[in-house]
């Protein structure tokens, strides 16, 4: 009896610690909207790097043609190819996608984009003619930290997620794509290059014109969004036509005092690759929501018997993936079998009562409830920063009624948003919580399907004038 009072304890200590009401979230509000003026006043002023896109005009719908993008970002790359006829209508890209071999992944960066220009021979050679006169103009989308030089060159500033070509960093990549294309005899020009959530932000844009922003949460999370020129500080002079650019926020970064914190979250952070990186998304991110349940999980474990003997299996980080975990928050079955049965298979925890069975949906809930409401508050803190979130900017001034709401789109995507539902029906209830159901109503979340690929396409469309 007095094990079960401890177990209640170490909930109660975790639902109080991550308590997001909505004045807290409105404080990080604030705050994501200070850090991404300081991002933008100076480079290096903010945790959140503010990157310059030059992307400086999205796709609107009017674009005609074939186009083509090349996604790399991660274990595939995928080429595909998009005809537009001048007027908005589903888009129905041809895509083909591959592995990298492994040896091309910490190789040579000719033979990576040697591989990659051949199958996109292949490709072109299945839908067009190679040896058309005219140059194919392809999209870019390329997930590493680039600074980026124009809207379709820029440097690698360090590779992630298992690639390490030495020779590749501080290159041009573009530049490096577009050689092996011409050793490939392809008449085609890399115009765009391009980061996943920008092309997410063209692919909103594209079917609705109200769309300001764009959020990725899937394995990781970042956002981008237009920004006025003039309010890019550290970038004196810079003049585009539109008067604007896509900024890549690259939020998974940001981090505030007023962020509700753990003792799990700082033992993560602390036993991660990357101490004190990404504090953003180590709370929010598919990544991490399921290793936070974890390690509750494991100190309740430790201080009662509610779970029987500890399970070795709970010292193991990300043996609970994120997607089993929303499997047991979404459990509606009266006896919660599929909790038993994760429990059982994953943890090795067999045979608990229904009553530590509900602990653990409770703790999932906790969890993804706190990830989505703080999603939720970055959303509205960019809003806040570009004057659409009902306040009249970050500066203020003007009444709440004087100003008449734009209506205010945000495109998303990943598979947080996407696949799970309890944690989108969180941040919808958030955004309401934060923003007031008047201005609420004003913004409309948009799910973009393959941004990352189809985006970038959109966006060869919509610079092929340029360079
Ligand atoms: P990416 O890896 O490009 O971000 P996704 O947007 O599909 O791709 O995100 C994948 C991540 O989303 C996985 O790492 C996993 O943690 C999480 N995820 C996938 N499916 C689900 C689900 N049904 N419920 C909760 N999380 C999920």
């Amino acid at each position: 009896r007095r094990k079960w009072k401890r177990v209640v304890g170490v909930l109660k200590e975790l639902e109080e610690r991550c308590e997001t009401t909505v004045g807290r979230l409105k404080q990080v509000v604030d705050a994501m909207a200070v850090e991404m003026h300081a991002g933008l006043a100076s480079e290096g002023g903010s945790k959140l790097k503010m990157l310059l896109t030059f992307v400086d005009n999205l796709p609107s719908g009017s674009e005609k043609g074939i186009f083509y993008a090349l996604d790399l970002g991660g274990t595939n790359f995928r080429v595909l190819r998009v005809e537009l006829g001048g007027q908005r209508s589903d888009l129905d890209p041809d895509v083909e996608q591959q592995p990298i071999p492994e040896q091309l992944m910490t190789g040579r960066s000719e033979d990576l984009f040697d591989f990659i220009a051949s199958s996109l021979y292949q490709f072109v050679e299945k839908n067009d003619s190679v040896q058309s006169p005219i140059t194919k103009l392809l999209g870019f989308t390329f997930s590493f930290p680039v600074k980026q030089t124009s809207v379709s060159s820029g440097v690698l500033i360090k590779w992630t997620k298992g690639f390490a070509i030495r020779d590749m960093v501080e290159k041009e990549v573009a530049g490096a794509l577009q050689q092996a294309l011409i050793r490939k005899g392809l008449n085609m020009r890399v115009s765009v290059l391009v980061n996943d959530t920008v092309g997410t932000l063209a692919l909103g844009h594209y079917h609705d014109a109200d769309t300001v922003a764009a959020v990725i949460i899937g394995t990781g999370t970042n956002a981008c969004y237009w920004e006025r020129t003039d309010a890019i500080i550290k970038c004196q002079g810079l003049l585009t036509t539109s008067g604007g650019m896509v900024v890549n926020m690259e939020w998974g970064n940001f981090w505030s005092s007023h962020l509700p914190r753990t003792s799990y979250d700082i033992e993560l952070d602390a036993e991660s690759p990357n101490p004190n990186d990404q504090g953003f998304e180590k709370m929010i991110s598919g990544m991490y929501l399921g290793d936070i349940v974890r390690r509750v999980i494991l100190r309740m474990s430790e201080e009662s018997d509610v779970f029987g003997p500890v399970s070795s299996r709970l010292y193991l980080p990300f043996t609970l993936r994120t997607p089993l975990m929303a499997a047991m928050h979404e459990d509606d079955s009266p006896e919660l079998t599929q909790v038993a049965r994760i429990l059982k298979d994953v943890l090795d925890i067999p045979d608990i009562p229904l009553k530590a069975r509900k602990l653990v949906v409770k703790i999932c809930d906790v969890v993804t409830r706190r990830a989505a409401r703080l999603a939720a508050a970055g959303i509205v803190g960019i809003l806040k920063k570009i004057g659409r979130d009902g306040s009249g900017g970050i500066t203020g001034g003007r009444s709440r009624s004087d100003i008449k709401m734009r209506r205010t789109a945000v495109a998303v995507e990943g598979s947080l948003y996407t696949q799970y539902t309890m944690f989108r029906e969180y941040l919808h209830e958030a955004l309401n919580e934060i923003l007031g159901e008047d201005i609420a109503q004003h913004v409309v979340v948009i799910v973009t399907e393959d941004g990352s690929g189809t985006g970038a396409a959109l966006l060869a469309a919509s610079h092929s004038s340029e360079n």
